[in-house]
């Protein structure tokens, strides 16, 4: 009697497990990663796991946004956002868990995801300088401080100061030269400006072309892409530009991510992870790669990019991820106060 008693609770509890099982088959992804060729990055999970991926893309404001509304109810399984100043605001709103997977912490780098697991890097991308080869000399534009230096007045274009990449540039610049030289800094560079800020990264080398600026910053994966592109437009942009790794004589290029997590209210916990980890596999990284020119986080990742490959190696600034969105709000308000727009 005993015996069939407990027969029927471990099946009843096994029915009642079900749904749960049911349920792990789904994965609901809210990514502001804007770019088409992660398609088949997201195909690829399905077909390894089964899982089916729900996917809700918005732009990064729109999505931390939606997330905070929805609260606890938020279907949000895993989070993908580009940009470390963007990864700090979501940590600060509450919207991440951290998760702990040795599968993870053994391919990422340390300096590449949180201390406590609450967000992961998959990618990085470098703040490269670009300048017009028939005004500019490339030795007078080849660090962040020179984008400052009055020797540069009127040549300088970026995309706003309120955006992610130039706040994550501006937290760095906090790191290196302490938050007094960095807002120096940012004072120059405003003064230097061509033009007021506007667009993205891409109108500004647009701009360097056709001589409107003399030197802008941009992430790596914009110019990769015009290298790439079989546009005459593309082809005689680059071909009027160089592109200059910053800082190379001392601390390196400033290095961005982009990275995920694990939603606070995840309902499909496990799936997530899953997913975290498919993202770390040489399959996806080889993806980010190809795809988006993007370099991979994992080292042991192949990939094969001819514009990766022409734009050669560099030396990164090893400063942890995490600095960044440590230093993310106090890069805020310094850029509001140096009247960087
Ligand atoms: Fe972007």
């Amino acid at each position: 009697m005993k015996t069939s008693l407990r027969f029927a609770s471990l099946a009843l509890a096994a029915l009642a497990a079900l749904p749960a099982v049911a349920q792990e088959k789904v994965l609901n992804l809210y990514s502001a990663r804007h770019y088409q060729t992660d398609e088949a990055l997201y195909a690829n999970f399905t077909k390894a796991t089964g899982i089916k991926i729900n996917r809700i893309e918005a732009g990064d404001e729109g999505l931390l946004e939606r997330l905070q509304n929805e609260g606890a109810n938020s279907p949000a399984d895993v989070v993908l956002l580009v940009d470390a100043a963007r990864l700090a605001k979501a940590q600060q709103m509450g919207l991440f868990q951290p998760v702990k997977s040795p599968e993870l912490e053994a391919r990422i780098p340390a300096h590449l995801r949180a201390p406590d697991g609450s967000w992961y890097a998959f990618s990085t991308r470098a703040r490269v300088i670009v300048y017009n080869k028939a005004s500019v000399k490339p030795q007078d534009a080849d660090t962040y401080e020179e984008l400052a230096d009055p020797k540069n007045k009127g040549k300088v274009c970026t995309r706003s100061g309120a955006h992610p990449y130039q706040l994550s540039l501006a937290a760095s610049m906090i790191e290196h030269l302490g938050e007094p030289k960095a807002e120096a800094w940012a004072r120059g560079v405003v003064d230097n400006m061509a033009r007021p800020p506007r667009g993205g990264d891409t109108d500004q080398v647009k701009a360097v072309a056709t001589g409107e600026c003399g030197i802008a910053v941009s992430n790596s994966y914009y110019v990769a892409r015009m290298m790439r592109s079989d546009k005459p437009e593309d082809k005689d942009t680059m071909a009027k530009v160089g592109v200059l790794w910053p800082n190379q004589a001392d601390r390196g290029t400033h290095l961005n991510v982009s990275g995920g997590a694990v939603a606070k209210s995840a309902k499909n916990r496990e799936s997530a992870v899953k997913f975290l980890e498919y993202l770390a596999s040489d399959e996806a990284q080889g993806y980010f790669a190809n795809g988006n020119n993007e370099w991979p986080v994992v080292k042991s990742a192949v990939f094969k990019n001819p514009a990766l490959e022409q734009m050669g190696s560099f030396k990164a600034d090893p400063l942890p991820i995490a600095a960044l969105l440590k230093n993310a709000a106090a890069a805020q308000r310094m850029m509001d106060r140096a009247g960087y727009k």
